[in-house]
């Protein structure tokens, strides 16, 4: 009894396989937008430009509003030392971020004071930059790093003197009604290329002493670089909002 009462099932279970079409699960409901990707480089055709290009400084100012004093010279913007971070003017939150960087060809100090730097995401999230070739340090603190949270899976670090690249995903943690945390934040790293930071999850904004933990802050926060001491260039800066 057992057995004809399964294979009716079975029948029943494969006509109704059956009665599907391929067309039952095609999705229509979203067509990508089209995007042409950048030649030689270049941003693609929808990303935001911070700088390089044609882009000034228009689009950076220092903690307080004040206009940039880090030097500029031919699309290269270089930290000047003790003048401060900087920070975009406008506000981001999810994010595909393409930032290149360049320690001091000359190296000065060792550890965390060669070629110290950092791209915050939303102005406290930090993606560690640093000298990283053939300088030790507290690894959860190298370049690449999420700092003090999570060592990159591999140092993809070039020499001093030359441009590096950091391509981030960045998803921004999301609060409730209440201000409290909702879901975290992610990241996902490639420097120069190759994946260091496989969608982590962030512990809380970047702190020096103690664990991290949430606080509720803005949907939308600008992006900030370091002035860590060291002659960090950037150029090239582009984002995509997600
Ligand atoms: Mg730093």
């Amino acid at each position: 009894m057992k057995t004809i009462a399964f294979t009716i099932l079975s029948i029943l279970f494969s006509m109704t396989l059956h009665s599907q079409k391929p067309e039952d699960t095609e999705d229509w409901s979203r067509r990508p937008e089209i995007v042409t990707p950048g030649h030689n480089n270049a941003p693609p055709s929808d990303a935001i430009v911070l700088l390089g290009g044609n882009e000034t400084l228009s689009n950076w100012q220092h903690q307080d509003g004040s206009a940039i004093n880090w030097e500029i010279n031919d699309g290269v913007l270089t930290v000047k030392a003790g003048t401060g971070d900087i920070r975009t003017k406008s506000g981001f939150a999810d994010v595909q971020l393409h930032i290149e960087w360049q320690s001091p060809a000359v190296i000065r100090g060792e550890g965390q004071g060669r070629g110290n730097s950092g791209v915050f995401l939303m102005d406290k999230y930090e993606v560690q930059i640093l000298d990283s070739y053939e300088n030790e340090t507290y690894y959860n603190g190298q370049a690449g790093s999420i700092y003090k949270q999570y060592i990159p899976l591999v140092n993809a670090g070039l020499k001093p003197g030359e441009w590096q690249t950091y391509d981030i995903v960045f998803t921004a943690p999301r609060f409730g009604e209440d201000k409290t945390l909702v879901s975290p934040a992610y990241m996902t790293v490639f420097h120069n290329g190759i994946l260091i930071q496989n969608h982590v999850e962030l512990m809380g904004p970047t702190i020096y002493i103690g664990s991290p933990e949430y606080e509720y802050h803005e949907k939308r926060l600008p992006i900030r670089l370091q002035d860590h001491g060291d002659a960090v260039s950037y150029r090239n800066i582009w984002l995509r909002e997600l």
